[in-house]
């Protein structure tokens, strides 16, 4: 198990963080492997869920990971799919920016989107680690719990990794982030990992500070294996962003429009019904469509003509939608709808 790492991917430079006293704070690399199975398209290989588990079943549940989808992934989801649990889980830090607790979903986001982009520009494999914790206790899932990421190199195919996100080796951990933490490590017993699979820090394999002295005199709390994670990774912005537009999402829309917030879009043409599989609950479907009032406060929001704000979805307003959020303009929400996403972005940042 401590072997040396095969180098069958020639000629890959690892990926180092130093201080300026020259420590390592974080050092990322690929493992070895057969370069014909990448897979370069993120929705190949979604999270399976629980695996086939030889331990006692495990609660669902236990812990919120917000999906790849809500902080907006768009590069590879590693580079291999992995077959059984992992039997080793690492503790590492992402010496990335130090968000506070209080920080935005939106400003998680787009922290996972600029780790993402270390990982692909070094690696050409998306982000390197499995799920990344913040100072809120918010965790949002990286590379898939299936999929090879590139964080602790030379066991990237049989561990999996907890990332902390920022420099643990000059700030404490907040309590929450700990809580997640462990609370993720106890979830994914029998689950992503074996029972047995140990928790280490990412320095007792390699020569670096990862996860920083901070990070490390917490791992027994952390592999207690207790805690919880906020109740929605969602939260405080409110919404999932998943790209299902349903009674959630109307309401914060409803919210930030001035129409009345009961979550509803009421009488909607049901014509329209199958041709959006993205609209999902909360939508009154009828034969004789009134329209609505915040759909109507939409179609003003996004520039319509005010003779053609029926309070109506349809092609036009979809379309427009569209063009208003910057989106592939079809006219249609397909199920995983990238306007959705958008949208629901945008309302949870409070910016639609
Ligand atoms: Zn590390």
């Amino acid at each position: 198990m401590f072997d040396e790492p095969e180098r069958g991917r020639a000629m890959v430079e690892p990926y180092e963080i130093t201080d300026e006293q020259g420590t390592v704070l974080e050092v990322l690399e690929p493992d070895g492997g057969p370069a014909g199975e990448t897979a370069a398209d993120p929705q190949a290989a979604p999270d399976p869920g629980p695996a086939p588990a030889d331990g006692p079943v495990v609660p669902q549940a236990a812990v919120n990971i917000a999906p790849r989808a809500s902080w907006g992934a768009r590069y590879a989801d590693g580079d291999l799919t992995l077959e059984g649990p992992a039997v080793e889980v690492f503790l590492h830090h992402s010496v990335t920016a130090q968000l506070s607790p209080d920080a935005s979903v939106e400003a998680e986001a787009e922290q996972m989107r600029a780790l993402e982009s270390v990982g692909q520009s070094r690696f050409g494999t998306g982000i390197s680690y499995n799920v990344v914790v913040f100072p809120s206790g918010r965790a949002y899932q990286g590379v898939s719990w299936n999929r090879r990421g590139t964080h602790t190199g030379g066991r990237n195919s049989t561990a999996r990794s907890i990332c902390l996100a920022g420099n643990y080796e000059t700030n404490e951990p907040t309590a929450a982030q700990v809580s997640t933490a462990a609370a993720i490590y106890g979830e994914g017993k029998g689950r992503w990992w074996t029972q047995a699979a140990p928790l280490y820090g990412h320095r007792d394999v390699t020569s670096t500070a990862c996860p920083g002295r901070h990070a490390y005199a917490r791992l027994d709390d952390i592999r207690a294996g207790e805690g919880t994670t906020p109740p929605s990774p969602g939260e405080p912005g409110g919404l999932v962003v998943d790209g299902a537009w349903g009674t959630a999402t109307t309401r914060r829309l409803q919210e930030e429009l001035g129409t009345p917030a009961d979550g509803v879009v009421s009488s909607q043409s049901v014509y329209w019904r199958d041709r959006n599989p993205g609209l999902t609950s909360g939508w009154e479907w009828v034969a004789d469509a009134q329209g609505s009032r915040v759909i109507a406060a939409l179609q003003a929001r996004t520039g319509m003509p005010s003779g053609r704000r029926d309070g109506k979805i349809g092609p036009q307003t979809v379309s427009a939608l569209q063009r208003h959020l910057g989106t592939p303009v079809d006219g249609v929400i397909s199920r995983d709808s990238l306007a959705v996403m958008e949208l629901q972005r945008r309302l949870n940042a409070g910016r639609v």
